[in-house]
């Protein structure tokens, strides 16, 4: 089972209400990308992505990770993302998951099997990270399920490596790596996506992303070549 569906992510979205992208596949390159996503929601979590055959597989983990090896992190595993939500920061005003998505790691990520899809089967993935807060050994192992089982449930554990060590990560590195600022300062700061009352938001934004570093101009048709 390698293939991976954008499905139960769209089925739980209204895309003419929501500023997330839409999602499109996209080939899976050398160069896999990784983020979290601190995400307040109706309760605080991270959500823990990595890409894996043009999708971001993700975990929300409501404590966060922890670089202590010691630490086993739930993280409950939920449906794959588009690769473009991975630079998403802004506000979610209503439905799935309303509330305000920080990026607040972001960087690549490498297995440490030859085969990824065989990892997830067997429950046990080890990778190494490559973000600007978590780096190094980390694994997530599914966690054998009590009674009928709850095969979404894993435990996402850092391992003792240079990278490791005695730091609340998450309370002592808070905010955002892509505006600097806290939750807070996303909600105040007027987010793009907030502006954009077009019907087809998700559309804008991704045109938006796509052309957010060469223009300021309002997101027009993407040119089909890009
Ligand atoms: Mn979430």
């Amino acid at each position: 089972m390698s293939k991976r569906s954008l499905a139960s992510y769209r089925s739980k979205r209204d895309f003419s209400a929501s500023p997330e992208p839409y999602g499109r596949r996209r080939k899976a390159g050398k160069i896999l990308a990784y983020c979290v996503q601190k995400h307040l929601a109706s309760h605080l979590h991270y959500d823990f992505r990595l890409e894996h055959h043009g999708v971001l597989l993700s975990w929300a983990v409501p404590k966060g990770p922890s670089l202590r090896s010691a630490d086993k992190r739930l993280a409950r595993q939920v449906e794959d993302h588009p690769i473009e939500y991975g630079g998403f920061e802004g506000i979610i005003p209503s439905g799935y998951g309303a509330g305000i998505v920080m990026l607040w790691d972001r960087g690549t990520w490498e297995p440490l099997a030859d085969d990824v899809d065989a990892a997830l089967a067997q429950g046990e993935l080890k990778f190494r990270l490559f973000g600007e807060k978590l780096k190094g050994e980390w694994v997530l192992v599914r966690v054998k399920g009590y009674g009928n089982g709850d095969a979404r449930n894993w435990l996402l554990i850092k391992h003792r490596d240079e990278w490791s060590g005695d730091i609340d990560v998450a309370a002592e590195f808070p905010l955002s790596v892509k505006s600097g600022g806290d939750l807070e300062h996303i909600l105040a700061s007027e987010p793009e996506v907030w502006r954009s009352h077009q019907p087809a938001r998700a559309k804008a934004l991704r045109a938006k992303n796509a052309g957010a570093r060469k223009s300021r101009r309002a997101p027009r048709k993407p040119a089909r070549s890009r």
